[in-house]
């Protein structure tokens, strides 16, 4: 009799126990829904979100192929691929666990890491993690053709759009105006995303546009189609100066014939796509979804040309992040 009341109360203890235990598991799961064990001293949620950029940029189609890929070859993982204002808005969103994975400039992550530049007013995001660094970005300055603007220079006074509010692409036009000396002061700036920018060039209510994205990028191709326009190229000087000033910065060509009537090259910098992940995210689904990225590469290449320069060779180029544990995992078991 005794020893069967010692029984059921072990009994009742372990169902308390083990109730408790559950309610703890999930107590600290982020915003995104259904997460489940956490593992490995880290999160395993069985949905991931990805932030992405505009629906005319080089990020939404790249961020949605490695979100079918996360579908396709990682077991019981549900990913989505979120359209956003880019780069900026995507370290915020990943710092405050609102998405798990995020395309990002390498400019930007390293700013938003130590808090500086555009972050200096916030505390430094130290849960970016990197996953890899995946394609140039040219730093693309687009001008109407008939508005009288051939340099840096003439784009004061003028109807510049800048990028999308919260985009990468905004800090890149501030910084490189600023090398020319010319401030938000010197022009009326309007916060555009590409595919709104390429519209008001088109319609005349804008006279050029900043463009931060792999090339061709969709939003000046389609432009170049329907309205008489041209590449800016930033002279030697400058662009020496601005590298020295921001090392993140390469120098680059956008190649003639990129785009429909551009018989010159042009002189441009570029910095490097990559893509962030959550430090809370566990290191066997880090390990999981670095994996499925890397054996299918050919994946990304069909979503948008720049795809095909993503690869395990090139992946640390420009990285401007610690690597996710999970993602140093990968690399070591496969060098
Ligand atoms: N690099 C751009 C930015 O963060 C976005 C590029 C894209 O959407 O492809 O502003």
């Amino acid at each position: 009799m005794k020893k069967r009341r010692i029984f059921t109360l072990m009994l009742i203890s372990i169902l308390v126990l083990s109730i408790f235990m559950v309610g703890c598991g999930n107590g600290d799961n982020g915003d995104n829904g259904d997460n489940g064990d956490v593992e490995n001293g880290g999160e395993s949620p069985d949905r991931v979100a990805i932030a992405t950029g505009g629906t005319t940029g080089v990020y939404y189609p790249l961020g949605g192929a490695f979100a079918n890929i996360i579908n396709d070859y990682v077991d019981g993982v549900t990913a989505n691929a979120e359209s956003t204002g880019a780069s900026v808005e995507n370290v915020n969103l990943l710092n405050d666990g609102e998405v798990d994975f995020a395309m990002v400039q390498n400019d930007i992550s390293y700013y938003a890491y130590e808090g500086i530049e555009m972050f200096e007013a916030e505390e430094p995001m130290e849960n970016l993690r990197g996953l890899a660094t995946l394609y140039p970005e040219t730093i693309q300055i687009v001008a109407d053709a008939g508005a009288g603007i051939e340099s840096i220079e003439d784009l004061a006074g003028k109807r510049v759009a800048v990028g999308a509010p919260g985009s990468g692409t905004e800090a890149n036009a501030r910084q490189i105006l600023a090398a020319h000396g010319i401030t938000y002061d010197d022009f009326t700036p309007d916060y555009l995303s590409f595919g709104e920018a390429s519209d008001n060039l088109r319609d005349g209510n804008v006279d050029a546009a900043f463009v931060t994205a792999g090339t061709p990028t969709a939003a000046i191709t389609d432009l170049s189609t329907q309205h008489s326009v041209v590449l800016i190229s930033i002279s030697q000087d400058k662009i020496d100066e601005i590298i020295a000033e921001y090392p993140y910065y390469a120098q680059v060509v956008i190649e003639a014939g990129t785009y429909r009537n551009q018989d010159e090259p042009v002189d441009a910098v570029a910095v490097m796509a990559m893509l962030t992940v959550r430090a809370e995210l566990s290191d066997d689904l880090v390990y999981e979804v670095t994996k499925a990225l890397f054996e299918n590469l050919s994946d990304l290449e069909s979503a948008h040309a720049r795809g095909g320069d993503v690869s395990l060779e090139g992946a640390l180029d420009g990285m401007s992040l610690e690597l996710h544990p999970g993602t140093q995992r990968y690399f070591d078991e496969v060098e």
